[in-house]
């Protein structure tokens, strides 16, 4: 085992080694400019793009003319919300999104608003997920845009955004859906879903960093976009810049890979994360489940651990890459807005952790894990007076509690 074991695959994924083998070349031996219309060198560069593009448009059921690639998802989702609003400002001056999505969803979000327009943000339930009746009942004469992400990245919750979609084509709204980290784990589908506009990121689903796309439908309707990068005319004229020509390359490769193993894959570490978890939950009291039970990404576990204090627990168990459910933003510990947004408590926010297990993930790992989670917590609430009292079963709400 090679430690620290890397269990934040919703952060980032190693490339894999199938994809790096197929970017290779063209670093140094196709290295043409896949705008260059007069020789070889441009058009073998031009034809591993469209062959990607073909691979990446495949994984979500769009045509690859419908796939623009971009520098990631931030790029991507910058792109959807600001080209529509700008596009369709005679339309409306409304949007609507939750306030789960991403921060590259979000900021981009806040930053309309200053500029005029106005932005809804659906409540979610408990497990964070959208009720596509309340998108029904925000569309207003004024919504030009609909954003709602597939899948969570830190609960791990999956929307309906099938049924969302079909209500924003029967309102004839626009609909954008962040899928970042749920394409390769979900089947998706842009026709059945009714999205018109998706996000994807390469390094999420095993692909190099920096390489994304964003999908904009072309017929029924046809979605119109206001470039935000001008210069070239590349990308249908929105996107402008020299392609990236051997991360569009393991882009594709990386969705074809995607494609090819989803089922496998996903039993696969459904069982593992499903392992972790029945362990967790049955050496362990006072342990709570964040995100969906079951309308979950397959390899995302995300739980509070009551009575233990966050930071000594990310310290106890340092032979494991997680994330915690706390960011540090300037100097303060702020508990993540996600975990927040679906009610839990500071104290549990403070203690959560995400585990997230990919490609890589051994059952070897997911063993060791769940002896180091247990023990760890264990020790902590051995020096928590609290947890004793709770175990000797004193009520600590009624407790008197003295400033001396
Ligand atoms: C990682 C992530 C992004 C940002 O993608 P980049 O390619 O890193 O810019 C956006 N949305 C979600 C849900 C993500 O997990």
């Amino acid at each position: 085992m090679k430690f620290p074991i890397y269990l934040d695959y919703h952060a980032t994924t190693p490339v894999d080694p199938e994809v790096f083998e197929t970017m290779a070349p063209y670093f140094t031996q196709v290295f043409g400019n896949a705008a260059s219309r007069n020789h070889e060198y441009g058009w073998t560069a031009e034809a591993a793009v469209e062959k990607a593009r073909a691979q990446v448009a495949r994984l979500v059921r769009a045509s690859e003319r419908e796939l623009i690639f971009t520098s990631g998802a931030t790029e991507s989702n910058n792109l959807a919300i600001l080209g529509v609003a700008e596009m369709y400002r005679e339309k409306g001056n409304h949007l609507i999104t939750t306030p789960i999505e991403h921060k590259a969803v979000l900021d981009t979000c806040h930053f309309l608003e200053k500029k005029g327009y106005e932005v809804t943000y659906l409540p979610v339930d408990k497990h964070g997920r959208v009720n596509p009746e309340d998108v029904r009942a925000a569309i207003r004469p004024s919504t030009i845009l609909v954003s709602v992400m597939a899948a969570n990245n830190e609960i791990g919750t999956i929307n309906p955004i099938g049924e969302i979609g079909k209500i924003c084509k029967e309102k004839g709204v626009l609909f954008h859906s962040d899928a970042v980290q749920a394409a390769g784990k979900v089947p998706l589908d842009v026709e059945k879903m009714g999205i018109d506009l998706m996000s994807l990121s390469a390094h999420k689903m095993y692909g190099p960093k920096g390489i994304g796309a964003l999908y904009v439908r072309r017929k029924n309707p046809r979605v119109r976009l206001a470039a935000q990068i001008h210069g070239g005319g590349h990308e249908r004229g929105m996107r402008s810049g020299t392609l990236n020509v051997p991360s569009i390359v393991g882009f594709g490769k990386a969705a074809e890979i995607a494609e090819r193993v989803m089922g496998e894959e996903t039993a696969r570490l459904r069982r593992l994360r499903d392992k972790l978890w029945d362990a967790i939950r049955s050496e362990l009291d006072e342990v709570y489940l964040n995100g969906h039970p079951t309308e979950r990404l397959p390899n995302n576990l995300n739980v509070s651990f009551a009575f233990v204090e966050g930071e000594s627990l990310m310290m106890g168990m340092k032979e494991l890459a997680v994330s915690s459910g706390s960011a540090c933003t300037s100097a303060s510990l702020e508990p993540s807005y996600v975990l927040k947004a679906i009610g839990v408590g500071e104290d549990l926010a403070h203690t959560s952790i995400r585990f997230g297990l990919g490609r890589f993930t051994t059952e070897e790992e997911i063993d060791f894990a769940i002896q180091k989670v247990v023990s760890t917590v264990r020790k902590l609430r051995d020096l928590s007076p609290l947890y004793e009292m709770v175990k000797e079963g004193i009520d600590i709400k009624s407790v008197q509690w003295s400033a001396h």
